[in-house]
Parts: structure tokens; sequence; C-alpha cells
């Protein structure tokens, strides 16, 4: 019997599924729904069109071809509204009702609001889409002032754009530091003097209180908790995500801050499955649910989803050591797994470039940063996929070289 997929998000975790579902199952019919009016693109690559160094083609992933060569359905500019697992009919804002046997919800998320007065106004951006991306690059490019918000790393993405689009930018965090959750004052410290260099001011103990727009209501300035005063005609927020899920609200699907599925992509309703960034996830490496917002995470959760989807009594397990590079300065910078998950944590500068630090679980590797040089990344990930027993040897782990015949291996 010919059976039917549905995929709802056409991001790089649906897509993906989309590429396997059609290897596995030459016969089905398949379709993808996206409310973007293009195909798959690269998210990662959207900063350097917004800093004015990439033209769009390169961006793009897919054309409309490479779905109608395998006969997939695009339903591009087309926003599910809701969805039935009794009658197994995904609905779209357009009244149509498609039906499925094996549904994907791999819609990620949106740029949550900085929910304070004025931020809605021109010249106020979040960053998330290709189109966001286009407004952003004309607006930075004509910008003098800008503000950035969120010390995060996507926040991070919005200040280098000021740095390379000559917008005298202030980027302003709370706290004393960049991704404090993430860093400590000694690793931060090296981006900062990044972030100098470009041409954007951190700025600290500080954030956004409300706006000021001028009469056509355009941005003019951002005024700080303190009281201080930024005049911006550009302003980034990047201050976490909202996952696409409303359309699912009377479903069923088990929620906990993400839509929960096994290790096998499968959520709490039958014959629905979900990918990507919206995942609460069974981590099989932590031993625990766990979350993880990144492109190789979500390309190869939406493989497994669809893997598991035509065959469910073959299922294959998400095992997966993530990481996010940034590649704004003159350093590298790479973090892995889950940074801020650790139960203990060891680090090293080396220079005035170079930090790492690692978290360790139940004396386990779950995660690390690495500024400056990257090399050590292979080692660390292998002992974190392998769930190494790392406990009293820690010190092994912040060598200048690491050598793992060093480690006295207790499994
Ligand atoms: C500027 C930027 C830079 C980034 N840089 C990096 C990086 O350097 N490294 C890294 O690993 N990751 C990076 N990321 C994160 C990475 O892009 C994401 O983790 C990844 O794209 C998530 O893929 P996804 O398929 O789960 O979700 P998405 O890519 O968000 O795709 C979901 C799709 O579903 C659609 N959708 C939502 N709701 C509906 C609905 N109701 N109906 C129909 N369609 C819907 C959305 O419009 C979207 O097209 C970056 C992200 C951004 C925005």
């Amino acid at each position: 019997m010919t059976q039917s997929y549905v995929i709802i998000g056409d991001g790089i975790s649906g897509s993906s599924a989309a590429e396997t579902l059609r290897e596995k199952d030459p016969d089905a019919d398949i379709t993808v729904v996206t409310d973007e009016g293009e195909p798959l693109y690269n998210r990662i690559l959207i900063k350097e069109f917004a800093k004015g160094k990439l033209p769009e083609a390169p961006i793009s992933i897919h054309d409309e071809g490479w779905y109608e060569e395998r006969d997939i359905t695009l339903s591009l500019n087309t926003h599910v509204t809701g969805v039935d697992p009794e009658g197994h009919v995904v609905h779209t804002h357009e009244g149509d009702d498609l039906e499925y046997d094996k549904l994907l919800i791999a819609t990620g998320g949106t740029p949550t609001q900085l929910p304070v007065e004025n931020s809605d106004a021109e010249g106020i951006h979040h960053f998330w889409t290709f189109q966001d991306a286009r407004k952003i690059e004309e607006d930075a490019s004509e910008a003098e002032k800008g503000v950035v918000v969120g010390a995060g790393l996507l926040g991070i993405d919005l200040a280098a754009i000021c740095g390379a689009q000559e917008v005298d930018g202030k980027y302003l965090m709370r706290g004393n530091r960049w991704w404090r959750y993430a860093l400590s004052l000694d690793g931060a410290e090296i981006i900062h003097e990044g972030l100098r260099e470009k041409g954007v001011t951190p700025v600290f103990d500080s954030g956004v209180d409300r706006f000021e727009v001028d009469d056509s209501g355009r941005v003019t300035a951002a005024i700080d908790p303190n009281g201080e005063r930024f005049e911006a005609d550009f302003v980034g927020i990047a201050i976490g995500l909202d996952f696409n899920t409303e359309y699912l609200r009377g479903a069923g699907l088990e929620e906990d801050g993400g839509i929960v599925v096994d290790e096998y992509m499968q959520t709490s309703v039958d014959d629905i499955y979900a990918s990507g960034d919206l995942t609460r996830f069974y981590d099989t490496i932590l031993g625990e649910y766990a979350q993880n917002g990144s492109w190789g995470s979500a390309k190869e959760q939406g493989t497994i989803a669809a893997t598991n989807m035509v065959n469910d009594d073959e299922s294959e397990a998400f095992r997966w050591v993530s990481s996010y590079s940034i590649t704004h300065f003159d350093f590298p910078f790479l973090s892995f797994g889950h940074p801020t998950l650790g139960d203990e944590y060891v680090e090293r500068k080396y220079s005035d470039t170079e930090w790492r630090r690692i978290a360790i679980k139940d004396g386990k590797i779950v995660g690390g940063v690495l500024i400056g040089d990257l090399a050590p990344q292979t080692r660390l990930k292998k002992l974190m996929r392998e769930e190494t027993d790392v406990s009293g040897q820690t010190d092994v782990l912040i060598e200048e070289e690491i050598d793992l015949d060093d480690l006295a291996v207790s499994q």
C-alpha cells in the first residue's frame, strides 16, 4: 500500500527528512509544507548576506526543481493551522486538508519579541529568515548607529553585521559578559576584544527598558535599565526562540519547553514524529532529555525521523554531539555538546586569543567551548560520544595538546 507522508517545515530538518523518505520509500506520496516563500536555503549563511559579504545565489540549497525531480509536492507560502491526529489530517490557512499516514513536525522557532515599549518600531529587527536578512542588510547598510540586545550565539551575529556594515554598534548585555552561561570572564574577554576590533562596543550590566521613536515611527534610541540612552537607527534583538507549536494546540502532543520525542524522534502521539530545533529529545549520550539548536543536529534528527517513519520496527536512534561555530573574528570559536549542563567545569587560557572550557557531568564530558585553537575538538567529541569517564583526570582535557593515551580510561 502506498504510504503518504506530510512534513511541516522546509528548514534543514524537514528537507533532510523529505530526502531520506524518498530514498527509503520510492513509491510514497510525500508533501512538504512551508509558510516561507522559498525552498530550503542555508540559514547559517544568511548572516554573511546581511553583512553584505555574500550574494543571494550561494545561500539557496534547493530550487523548486529539486522537489519536482524527486516527485515531492512542495507547498510554499502555506501556513499550517491545525493537526487532527484522530483523522490523520493537517489543516492549512487556505482551508486545504492534507491526509497523512505519518506526519513530521519540523517547524522550528520564531525569535522572541522583546516585551518593551516601541519594540515593533521601524528599524528594529529580529533575525531568523532570509527575508529578515534582506531587510537587515538594507537597513544596516544605511544606518549610522546600532544597538544589539541578546548576549548569545544569534546576538553576536547581529553585532558582527553592525561591524561589517560599519555601523557604530553598542552591544547591550546583562551581567558582565557575553554568553555568561557558557563562558567565564576569561573566555568572554577574548570575544569582547574581537567585538571592539570590529567597531562594536560591549556595554555590560545593561539591556533595554524601552525604545524611542521619531514621528514616522522609526527607532531613534534605546534606553537601558540604568536610564542610559543609546542613539540608534538600527536595532537587532536576539533574546531567544519561541517554538512554532501553536497550531498543535488540542492535538495532544506532550510538550515540555519543546515537543517531547524519544530517541527515535517519535512524539507522544501515534504516527506523529518531530525533529529539529523544536524538539526536547531523549539524548542517549546524556541519559536525559535535552534540547539543541544547531544546523547539524536538526539535519540528523530529520534523517533519523524519516528512517523511523518508513520502518518503525527497525528503529534508528539519534546519537549526536552537536557543534556550533562562529567565524566573525580573526580567531575561530566553537561550542559543542551541551556546554552549560556541567556539574563541574575545567578551563584554561593559553594566550590572548586562545581559551578552552570543558563541561563535565557525573564524570563525563557533556560539552565545551574552544576559542582560538579548535584542534582538540575531535578528541573531546570522541570522549563525549563514547561516554568516557574522565573523573579525577580532567587536567588532561586542558593540556595544550590532548593526548588520549594520558587518560587512564575506566568505563
Ligand atoms: C542567523 C542565524 C545563524 C545561525 N548560525 C548557525 C551556525 O553557525 N551553526 C549552527 O549550527 N546553527 C546556526 N543557526 C541555527 C540553525 O540555523 C537552526 O538550528 C536550524 O536551521 C534549525 O532547523 P529546523 O529545520 O529545525 O528549523 P527552521 O530552520 O526554523 O525551519 C522551520 C521551518 O518551518 C516553517 N514553519 C513554521 N511554522 C509553520 C507553520 N505553522 N506552517 C508551515 N511552515 C511553518 C518556518 O517558516 C521554517 O521555514 C543559525 C540560525 C540563524 C537564524
